[in-house]
């Protein structure tokens, strides 16, 4: 048994509306895959932590959603499931 993301393993689907236009947002991947090495915000959101910790420690997959109409941005913690 193993805890897995329901979301990264294409088990369920985020689907989240945009707060401003109300389209559906697009997944666009866990943080680690979003902000890549050359992100300057990366240090200020998971100071002394990389993905694999962050993951194991939390117990939660953060996906970064966006509003492919306005652009808007937000993120979802998404609750690890036993597989
Ligand atoms: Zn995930
Ligand atoms: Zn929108």
């Amino acid at each position: 048994m193993q805890r897995i993301c329901p979301v990264c393993n294409g088990i369920v689907a985020l689907a989240v509306s945009c707060p401003d236009c109300g389209k559906y947002m697009e997944d666009l991947g866990h943080v680690s895959d979003y902000f890549g090495p050359y992100s300057p915000y990366e240090e200020n959101f998971w100071p002394a932590s990389n993905s694999q910790a962050l993951r194991r420690v939390s117990g939660n997959c953060v996906h970064f959603l966006q509003c492919p109409q306005c652009q808007r941005c937000t993120s979802r913690w998404v609750s690890k499931i036993m597989a």
